[in-house]
């Protein structure tokens, strides 16, 4: 039998899975760091998600400013637009493949590498694929997760692709089905239809997204000006002669057909636990598969923590970070009392669509059902000066405060630079108060979009 290597530290998962080993590293300790995926270092956010994804919707917003010049009194002839669908992607590649390399390079160099899948075989002892053992005295699972497949009938053999697979696409689809209105289906879908496929998104719901009600309705009715909206669940999924067809239940009961040349499935994340064998080491999931963890981000082991999508919390790379400086400093603890519990009050994300929408804190259904006291404001782009020169565009802000306080609940911002804008509303959420005071007393540059914020919280 091969002898067991220890370490003080032992991470599993090369994307926020660096994160632990990066600050490990800092502090001297060895380092082992655990990938099945050593071609895509950096995970899913720097290989098939955040950054690849956001450099396509470049592209889209890049036509989207060309198409709307007219209405600034400046002419181009659209009839000579082309779109290098391939060079698009192929400069995508290109910038990633070079992301992938840099962190490689990074890992090979800063601390031991094992380039397989792994598996506990034992209280915390692990196993490669080719019968390597690790142990140590503090381990991450940091595995992430990936996409989950709906139970469509006929899905598997009609043929569809992932976020992973239309990354590799050389050619345009012309027509594109996305099963699942959230995140991922509309940038996804955003990207296509503003190059000009035909695109169909397929959401149970008539709103798309997972946001605020208001800031769903208004991104539905925007969106739904570049694509079609299917409320129903898909069912069935056939080959046709030209593409491919699915059947959609709605509501009522009625069946549609919708047909496209090709199907993009973006109906959810599922966190990648089911092959680590984590009953070996005490490691509890709950019924997604995601590994459950305290405030701390400790499992049930104590020696164990997890962080990032496979613990299904977040699920924004950003939030990854976070949490894994925080699992690595909690795990440097003696005393655990003394350890730092992760706080999701002040935690932002985007969508990176069109209208972009921007959030942190919660919704004002989220409000209702905790039975907050507060008060609600919102505030059109069309109402402030430098939306009105960047055409007044559909969007707004909108800022929830508790009543008899300052203290901010949530901020929703549906409209340009939605991710930019939210930032100021992050810093006063994180500060102890969450003080709508410290946005209200900043001076905001005339005239800009910040005033949008500043011009919110002055009227709230
Ligand atoms: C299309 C898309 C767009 C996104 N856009 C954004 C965005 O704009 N902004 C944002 O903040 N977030 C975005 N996200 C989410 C973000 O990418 C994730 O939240 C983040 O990457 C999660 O990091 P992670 O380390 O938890 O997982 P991952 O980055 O997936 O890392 C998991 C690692 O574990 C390894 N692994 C898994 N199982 C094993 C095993 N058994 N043995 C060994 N290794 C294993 C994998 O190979 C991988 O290296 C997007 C996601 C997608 C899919």
């Amino acid at each position: 039998m091969t002898e067991t290597q220890h370490f003080e530290v032992v991470v599993i998962g090369g994307g926020s899975g660096l994160t632990a080993a990066y600050f490990a590293g800092q502090d001297n300790r060895s380092v082992a760091l655990i990938t099945d995926r050593p071609e895509a270092i950096g995970g899913t956010c720097v290989n098939f998600g955040c950054i690849p994804t956001k450099t396509l919707v470049q592209s889209a917003r890049a036509v989207d400013v060309i198409r709307s010049t007219a209405s600034f009194g400046v002419h181009v002839d659209l009839r000579t637009l082309r779109i290098d669908f391939a060079g698009i992607m192929n400069n995508m590649r290109a910038a990633r493949a070079d992301n992938a390399a840099g962190a490689r390079r990074w890992v090979e160099s800063a601390m031991t590498p094992f380039f397989s899948p792994v598996r506990f075989v034992g209280d915390k002892l692990l196993e490669t694929e080719d019968g390597r053992r690790i142990t140590g005295d503090k381990l991450f699972i940091a595995s992430g997760a990936r996409a989950a497949i709906p139970p469509i009938d006929g899905l598997a053999d009609t043929g569809y692709w992932t976020n992973e697979d239309v990354l590799e696409l050389i050619e345009q689809p012309a027509s594109l089905i996305v099963i699942g209105g959230g995140y991922i289906g509309v940038e996804l879908g955003y990207f296509f239809a503003a190059l000009g496929t035909e695109v169909t998104v397929i959401n149970p719901d008539d709103k798309l997204l997972a946001e605020d009600d208001d800031v769903r309705e208004l991104f539905t009715r925007e969106f739904g000006k570049r694509a079609r909206l299917v409320t129903g669940r898909a069912k069935r999924a056939t080959r046709t002669d030209a593409g491919k067809r699915v059947e959609v239940a709605d509501g009522a009961g009625h069946s549609h057909s919708i047909e496209a040349e090709q199907i993009l499935v973006a109906t959810g994340r599922q966190p990648n636990t089911q092959s680590l064998n984590l009953a070996a080491t005490g490691v509890q999931v709950d019924e997604r598969g995601a590994i459950q963890v305290d405030a701390h981000l400790r499992t049930d082991h104590a020696d164990i923590y997890a962080y990032g999508d496979v613990i299904g919390q977040g699920m924004f790379k950003h939030t990854s970070s976070a949490e894994g400086e925080l699992a690595y400093r909690n795990s440097q603890n003696d005393d655990h009392r003394a350890d730092r519990a992760m706080s999701y009050r002040a935690n932002p994300h985007a969508v990176f669509s069109d209208p972009e929408v921007a959030a942190v804190g919660l919704t004002e259904a989220e409000c209702d059902k905790q039975g907050q006291d507060y008060r609600v404001s919102t505030l059109h782009y069309a109402d402030i000066a430098k939306g009105k020169i960047v055409g007044a565009p559909a969007g707004f802000a909108k800022l929830l405060i508790e009543n008899d306080s300052e203290r901010i609940l949530g901020c929703h911002i549906v409209g340009p630079d939605a991710a930019l804008l939210i930032h100021e509303v992050v810093v006063a959420m994180n500060t102890t108060a969450a003080d709508a005071s410290l946005v209200r007393r900043a001076i905001h540059i005339h005239p800009s979009l910040s005033e949008l914020v500043g011009t919110l919280f002055d009227q709230t």
